[in-house]
Order: structure tokens, then sequence, then C-alpha cells
């Protein structure tokens, strides 16, 4: 069996729907698992419901409202025969409506699983309503049947034993259910499980990707493809680069190591189940659905026929040097570390000398000056932003040349596969 991934903008409004139902149709014999994100930008709106209703702001009933007109107007486009579907999404916004008269509870991270949940129950009701109208079997399961986490809600850990478990269980029943009478789809949600107490969790944004390594790491799948509006893996963001190429074949590591350094095309946490089973991930558009994409997979041969780019905008280098003169040590380090975490800030790269330590983060000016005020008594504190860090897989002179033109360099930072740069605009 297959699982295959469609993120927010596979489903962005009833032409992207359409199309999905016609990738599927491309595999009529195929069992598979199919995992959906909510639609477009719903995540994002539906924070801002959060938002609102922590803050008990009057334009709360508007945000819901845009929300659901936008998923009942994707509906009426659709025009999915028969009435079960817009019951289904009725009682759904009922639900989200009357959790939203609730007081808030003491827990911002417990609030956000219970109401941002709702954009991916949402995307799969519709859209696996459109599939069964055209006439692929779709089955809706509810990944908080599926999915066991922990309750650190917002960033929940999967609870890997239970959730196998449970994915199998749920697996097994729809085989025999379709027993001589086609191959298997089961239709879920990405980003969403739910705790020991059947308490829904949620995986971390962006997560869609990870529940489906997390579905086929516990069917032991044959493969992982993850449809996208990008022909697949490229070397670069082509935003800001034009010259972009695909790249055709990449190993676990390479994708791990690419990710992890901030290529947003893949979630970081996808690989390693796929890695741990052997299970070949493919990166594929679903705008050119007859096309190879990325295969992604344990070979490294080919990870080094071209240089990766990867740009971080709007960083800011931070620099910490003690006042007293003393070197920056463990003692020192500990201290700004704690600082750090306490302030959320996430470090990119970081660099020290005797008595200066430095670091590259996300440019934030209320997190700048709060770290600024931590740390001034002990430190003198200076900052470049905003000011790009830049890190470039497998590369050679001559592209670090061209990419430095017009560029001051603040930081450089060399291995044998990867160089990394932080970079302003020469003045
Ligand atoms: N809908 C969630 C998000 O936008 C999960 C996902 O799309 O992967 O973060
Ligand atoms: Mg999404």
């Amino acid at each position: 069996m297959k699982v295959f991934k469609f993120g927010g903008a596979s489903v962005k409004d009833a032409a992207a729907v359409e199309n999905v139902a016609r990738i599927l149709k491309l595999y009529p014999k195929q069992d598979m698992v199919v995992v959906i994100s909510a639609m477009a930008k719903t995540t994002n709106a539906l924070e801002e419901v959060l938002a609102l209703y922590r803050r008990g702001d009057s334009g709360l009933a508007a945000m819901v409202d845009e929300i659901r007109a936008f998923h009942e107007a994707i509906l009426v486009e659709l025009a999915i025969p028969g009435d079960e579907v817009r019951v289904i999404v009725q009682q759904l916004f009922e639900e989200l409506q009357s959790r939203l008269e609730r007081e808030p509870s003491d827990n911002p991270d417990f609030d956000y699983d219970q109401i941002v949940s709702y954009g991916e129950l949402l995307s799969t009701v519709i859209v696996s309503a459109y599939l069964r109208a055209c006439g692929v079997a779709a089955h809706w399961v509810d990944a908080r049947r599926l999915v066991r986490t922990d309750n650190r809600y917002r960033e929940a850990r999967v609870n890997w034993s239970k959730t196998t478990e449970l994915v199998n269980s749920s697996w097994t029943a729809l085989l025999e259910g379709r027993k001589g009478k086609g191959p298997v789809v089961m239709l879920t949600q990405g980003f969403i499980g739910h705790t020991d107490e059947y308490v829904t969790s949620t995986l971390g944004r962006e997560g869609s990707d990870f529940t489906a390594a997390i579905l086929a790491y516990a069917l032991g799948a044959e493969s992982v493809s993850i449809w996208k509006d990008v022909p697949g893996v490229l070397n670069a963001d082509p935003k800001y680069f034009k010259d972009a190429v695909l790249l055709k074949r990449i190993s676990y590591r390479e994708a791990i190591e690419l990710a992890y350094y901030g290529a947003s095309v893949i979630h970081p946490k996808t690989i390693k189940p796929l890695q741990n089973k052997g299970i070949v991930l493919y990166v594929r558009s679903f705008l050119e659905p007859q096309s190879e994409g990325t295969t992604i997979e344990s070979s490294t041969f080919s990870d080094s026929l071209v240089p990766s780019f990867i740009f971080k905008v709007k960083q800011v280098l931070i620099s910490f040097t003690p006042r007293d003169f003393s070197f920056v040590a463990e003692d020192n380090l500990s201290e700004l570390f704690r600082i750090f975490a306490e302030r959320q800030i996430k470090i990119h790269l970081m660099q020290n000398s005797a008595i200066n330590f430095s670091i590259c983060v996300d440019y934030d000016d209320q997190k700048l000056n709060a770290v600024l005020n931590d740390c001034k008594v002990r430190y003198e504190v200076l900052y470049n932003a905003p000011c790009e860090l830049v890190t470039i897989r497998h590369y050679d002179q001559d592209t670090i040349s061209r990419l430095l033109i017009g560029k001051k360099v603040l930081v450089e930072q060399k291995s044998r596969s990867t160089a990394r740069m932080v970079l302003v605009e020469q003045a």
C-alpha cells in the first residue's frame, strides 16, 4: 500500500479538490492512505480565531463566519449530491461554536489544539464526500482514533507502539469490509492526534507530512508521496533563485539535512520514521502528476551532484561579550542559553571566540529587545540586522563567489559538505 499526502495548497479551492480526485483516479487499483491538511490558509485563520477567542475580542464571530463562508463556497462549487456533507460541515461549525462559547482554559496550547484541529476535520469531510461522489470509495477515518500522542498540546509527541496498533486495527477492518469490492482508500487528517484520554492534540505546524510518515511507518507502506505545488525538492527556493533545478534523487540523510537548515519543502520530522523502515518518499507536483518529482531513499549516490542553497532572510546576528572580559565558557554560555530558551529563541547558527559569542536568529524586534534587556548588565550586546543566513550544501568556491556579489560576510562556517554564511548588503 501507498500513502499520499495532500497539503493546504493542493486543496485550496474547488478546482484543487477536483484535481486531487483526478490524481487518485490515476491509481484505480491501489490500496492507499490519503492524508489531507486544512484547506488553503485555514490553519492561519483558525489561529486568528484562537487569538480573538482568548482575548475576548468582538471580532471573533466575523472571523468564524469568514472560515465558514470559505468552506461553504467550496461546497457549492463542488456540487456534491445529497445533503450529508453539508449537514456534517454544519455540525462541525456548531461544535466549534459551542467550544468558543466556553471560557478559555488556562492552557493556551490546549485551546489551540481544540480549535485549530477543525481545519483538518472540515477539509477531510469535504474532500472525502467529493471523492465518493466521483466514484473513489474513500473511507473517512478520524485521526483522533489513529495517532496517539502525549498531552504536550500544540507539539504533541507520538506514542509509536499504541499508534501502530490503532492504525493497523483500523486498516485491517477496512480491508475486511472491502473484500472483493476493490481497493481500500483510507482518508484521514494530517496534523491532529489524540491523547490517552481521547482529547485532541496536534503535532506542530506543517505536521501533516509527519502524519503521512507516521501512518506509513505503522503500516509498513511501500512509499509515501507528498503532492506539492512545486515539481519536487529543488536545489533552491525559486523565490530567491531563478535557476533552481530539481533534485531527482537524494538520500534520507540529505533530505533531513536540507530540512534542518530550513528548506521548507518537507517537514523535518518526516524523514526519520521513513528511514527507519526503508520507506521511499516521493515529493511530486500535483500540477504535473505524470512527472516523477524527487525520490528520497537510502542511497547517497546522487547527493553531491548539485549544490543546494537554503536562504533564511530577516535574520539578526547578535553578539555577546562579557563586560568583565571573562572567557566565553560553560558558565556564561549556560546562562545565555537559559535566557534564549526562556525567550523561545531558536538559534540557526552560532559561533564563539575567546570573549565573544554570536548567534543568528529570526529577527523579531520584541524578542531582541527582551534579550538585550536580560543581558545588558553582564554583557556588551551588539547586533546586526537585517541580515540573511545562507547555507550551501555541496558547495564549491565558484558558487560561493557568485553568491557574495554585493554582500558582506559577517560569519562564515565551512565543513566538508556545507558552507554557511551570515551576509549583509554591502553599504
Ligand atoms: N494545517 C496544518 C498547518 O498548516 C498542518 C499542515 O498543513 O501540515 O500547519
Ligand atoms: Mg497546511
